[in-house]
């Protein structure tokens, strides 16, 4: 009865992670909230008043006991799992308190009391940001994992923000229905989607963000909206692209689905010495390939100092034979090893996953996303920077996802994605052990700043998704960037939601 009443109150007012990673093989007495903090109605998002700074200690019992979800306090036994991210990396910074919010209401509520009491607030979902962005030392965190639901219904599926990549796809089958996204089981379909979503089904189907019909998302006042083309059109247009963080808590997605079909896939590779000869013709191939066809490419620095180099493809034809054959044709060899198979909607979900879920995992990581092919000074440069943490022993991979077909066929300017022209995306990987000495991080480092600096002619910019420590927030955005703060502007004035990277507040 104690939350109903409270509720009055307030409402007065992704054998692979090919497409991303190397492997994925990741008080009773309940504070009335002050008139300054109750909620503005939904057309007037900026009349939110400012973030109003503690009086007193949190009144964490009076927030416990108006959740459906639960609340998790540092100290407290539930904590350490509650506040764990993907990449044990992160295991140090230490929240306040996570709430794992049961219902729309819980994220409302654990908003208005983050506002009341001064603490900063972020969102989690799946929990595999790079940067560690779902997370914040001696703040609220607010995860929605326990939001997880999926249901199908004509062709549209409704998604809880906190569900992850296989849950979606394993429910999705039995309608015999799927959506593009990533690969790895574990990645969460928000931070995916909210900043664009790239895997398999890219050039076929479109970004995870293009498939967004509608989302329901509490703003940085409480106010609950369902952002979508004709209402709060703007905020639509910004979590399409822009990244989570920033603008308010999505609590649901609505997207347009597609047919779990089957897949052809092939993998095929070649030895060092064609190196070069392999990534242009895997770069003629992200450019002239059919829409139904995707490969990406994968150099990896191996510890006795070679590369080891392959590609792996997939066709949603449902045969991979012609889309192999055309890629060899580009690089001009046949592959020295070279497999193809077909796979059900399911067995290419979990075969592309490395499984139903994915450990913990340590690394660092970067992106550049190409403008379009890279000349040849820039291929040997690239090589170049990988061989160089093969020969110091750092383990490192580039890995290049193409865009374009259906991606690239989407109104530049309709979305805040800003990369529909460009080629593809490559990633700057270095594996870690869960907790790394200085040395390692800084080998890492080195290793992404390495290949920023060799592909720098040819690079556009970063993907949010792959987001980095202090890469600047244009980087990322590119032409979205102005209207991105307008969006900021208008729904979060205060800048309650303070994103510890790529911040357009
Ligand atoms: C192993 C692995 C595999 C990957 N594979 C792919 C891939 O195949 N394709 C691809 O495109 N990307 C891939 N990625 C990158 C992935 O898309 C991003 O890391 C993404 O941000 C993860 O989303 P999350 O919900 O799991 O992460 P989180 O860390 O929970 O969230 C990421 C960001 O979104 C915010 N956020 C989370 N939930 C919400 C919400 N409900 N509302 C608003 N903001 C929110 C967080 O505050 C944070 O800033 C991969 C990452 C990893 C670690």
């Amino acid at each position: 009865m104690r939350r109903i009443d409270r509720r009055t109150a307030l409402k007065a007012g992704g054998v692979l992670a090919v497409t991303a990673l190397a492997s994925c093989v990741d008080n009773e007495s309940a504070t009335a909230v002050p008139t300054s903090s109750v909620p503005a109605g939904p057309t007037s998002p900026a009349a939110a008043g400012p973030t109003v700074p503690a009086a007193a200690a949190p009144d964490w019992n009076g927030l416990r006991s108006g959740l459906d979800g639960t609340l998790h306090l540092r100290g407290e036994s539930g904590y350490p799992a509650a506040h764990q991210l993907f990449n044990p990396r992160f295991d140090s910074i230490q929240p306040a308190a996570v709430v794992r919010a049961a219902t729309t209401d819980d994220v409302r509520e654990s908003i208005l009391f983050a506002r009341q009491n001064g603490l900063v607030c972020v969102p989690k979902g799946g929990g595999h940001s790079y940067v560690g962005a779902s997370t914040v030392a001696g703040g609220l965190v607010v995860d929605v994992g326990p939001m997880s639901s999926v249901g199908y219904s004509d062709d549209v599926v409704t998604v809880g923000a906190g569900a992850k990549l296989y849950d979606v796809h394993a429910q999705l089958d039995k309608d015999g229905r799927s959506l593009p996204t990533g690969t790895c089981p574990t990645v969460g379909v928000a931070g995916l989607a909210l900043g664009g979503g790239m895997g398999v089904h890219t050039r076929t189907y479109g970004l995870t963000s293009d498939r967004i019909l509608s989302m329901e998302v509490v703003t940085a006042d409480g106010v609950v909206r369902t952002a979508g083309p004709t209402q709060d059109a703007d905020l639509y247009w910004a979590l399409r692209g822009g990244g989570g963080g920033n603008l308010g808590i999505v609590t649901s997605f609505r997207l347009a689905t597609i047919p779990a079909s089957k897949l052809g896939l092939f993998t095929l590779t070649w030895p060092e010495a064609s190196v070069a000869a392999a990534l242009r013709g895997w770069q003629r191939f992200a450019h002239e390939a059919p829409m139904t066809a995707w490969a990406n490419f994968h150099i990896d620095a191996q510890s006795n100092g070679t590369l080891s180099i392959h590609a792996v493809g997939v066709s949603t034809t449902g045969s991979a034979s012609a889309a192999a054959e055309q890629l060899e044709s580009f690089v001009g060899s046949k592959a020295t090893s070279r497999s193809i198979t077909v796979k059900t909607h399911m067995q290419a979900v979990t075969y592309l996953g490395g499984g139903t879920t994915s450990a913990r995992t340590g690394f660092l990581a970067g992106s550049d996303v190409l403008r379009g092919p890279m000349d040849a000074a820039t291929i040997t440069r690239l090589l170049a920077a990988v061989k160089a943490a093969a020969r110091a022993k750092v383990p490192a991979s580039a890995i290049l996802d193409p865009l374009g077909g259906q991606a690239a066929k989407q109104p530049q300017g309709g979305a805040a994605w800003p990369w529909r022209s460009a080629l593809a995306v490559i990633q700057w990987y270095s594996g870690l052990p869960a907790h790394p000495s200085a040395a390692a991080l800084r080998a890492a480092q080195n290793f992404v700043t390495s290949g920023h600096r060799a592909v720098a002619a040819a690079s556009a910019g970063g993907y949010v998704n792959y987001i980095e420590a202090g890469r600047s927030v244009s980087s990322y955005y590119g032409s979205s960037l102005a209207r991105l703060r307008a969006v900021k502007a208008e729904y979060d004035p205060t800048d309650f939601f303070k994103a510890s990277h790529a911040a357009f507040g």
